[in-house]
């Protein structure tokens, strides 16, 4: 079910275009802070007026006119915020639209997909932080950085926190669900476009590996993540057991260091229309054998004449 909206985009935004607008989203947002009961939580016109810094009580009327319906909404205990508003406020709290993230080049322990090396350096280029090989040039991986994730944290605490929240929202987004809007997601197949360097906005991508990728698009707000296939059945329930039964818990690598685990793996596309995968997954001297069908159900399956020789 759609939901229906009150305002267009642009009206919606210029809204928001205001000093003292924001500051009212801000002291609404406190009020439901500081409020003891749910009762509380809402601010009376006087109660407003009191805390901005406002001529008239014309002028804060017109503001609120503004705001009311999208931002806020009034009610018999006063105003308070709407769902919008609220994340209006947590936005500008957390920098999301004002601050630029600040992120050193860091040298990373991992491996390149393309040449093997372990010479990773990650570094913030405008919009995303990226993972390179210095060897070959190739990127590992890219994750977007909002603001507030790169406060408070070391150069490696901040990949590791933006590798967690990438792997949630890219499990999410397989599940379904996009983790940006709550939108529905179409999962598919893709064969793998050859590198290129300066491609991807998106996360959990590793440009350069031969193969298929596993995509989630949103149908509401078209954010799009994908991986490799691979990437994506390293974290599936059979791979894990089958690693974790070997001293390694593979729920826990990160996407800059998946190579190291990928380099043995076979993975063959055994039909088309719908494409249907054999996967072998090879680690020390052990294998698991897996087929994949087009929605990317995984089973487990018996070895067959072509896996002998892989
Ligand atoms: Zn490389
Ligand atoms: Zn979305």
């Amino acid at each position: 079910m759609a939901t229906d909206s009150r305002l267009a985009p642009e009206e919606a935004f210029a809204a928001l275009g205001n000093e003292l607008r924001v500051t009212v989203l801000r002291v609404l947002a406190e009020a439901a802070a500081d409020a003891a009961t749910d009762d509380e939580r809402g601010l009376s016109f006087t109660e407003i007026y009191d805390r901005v810094d406002i001529d008239s009580t014309s002028q804060l009327s017109y503001h609120l006119d503004k705001l009311d319906g999208m931002f806020v909404r009034r009610s018999p205990d006063g105003y308070r915020l709407t769902q919008a508003g609220d994340r209006v406020v947590r936005a500008v709290r957390s920098g999301t639209y004002t601050a630029t993230p600040t992120f050193p080049r860091t040298e990373l322990d991992g491996r390149c997909h393309a040449c093997r090396a372990t010479t990773l350096v990650a570094e913030y280029r405008d919009p995303l932080l990226v993972v390179d090989c210095t060897a070959c040039d190739t990127r590992v991986v890219t994750y977007d950085l909002p603001p507030a994730e790169s406060v408070d944290r070391t150069p490696l605490e901040v990949l590791q926190s933006c590798d967690q929240r990438v792997h949630h929202e890219y499990g999410m987004a397989l599940q379904g669900t996009c983790a940006m809007c709550g939108g529905r997601t179409e999962v598919s197949t893709r064969t793998r476009d050859p590198p290129d360097d300066d491609a991807s906005t998106d996360d959990a991508s590793t440009d350069g590996a031969p193969g298929y990728l596993c995509v989630a698009a949103c149908r509401s707000c078209q954010h799009e993540v994908y991986a490799p296939l691979e990437v994506r059945l390293l974290y599936h329930p059979a791979v894990v057991s089958f690693y974790w039964q070997q001293g390694v818990d593979a729920s826990t690598i990160p996407f800059w260091n998946v190579a190291t685990y990928l380099t043995d793996w076979r993975v063959d596309r055994v039909s088309t229309d719908p494409d249907r995968f054999h996967v072998t997954v090879v680690y020390s001297d052990e294998r698991l054998h897996l087929a994949v069908d087009d929605e990317l159900a995984v089973s487990v399956r018996p070895p067959d004449a072509n896996d002998s020789d892989a």
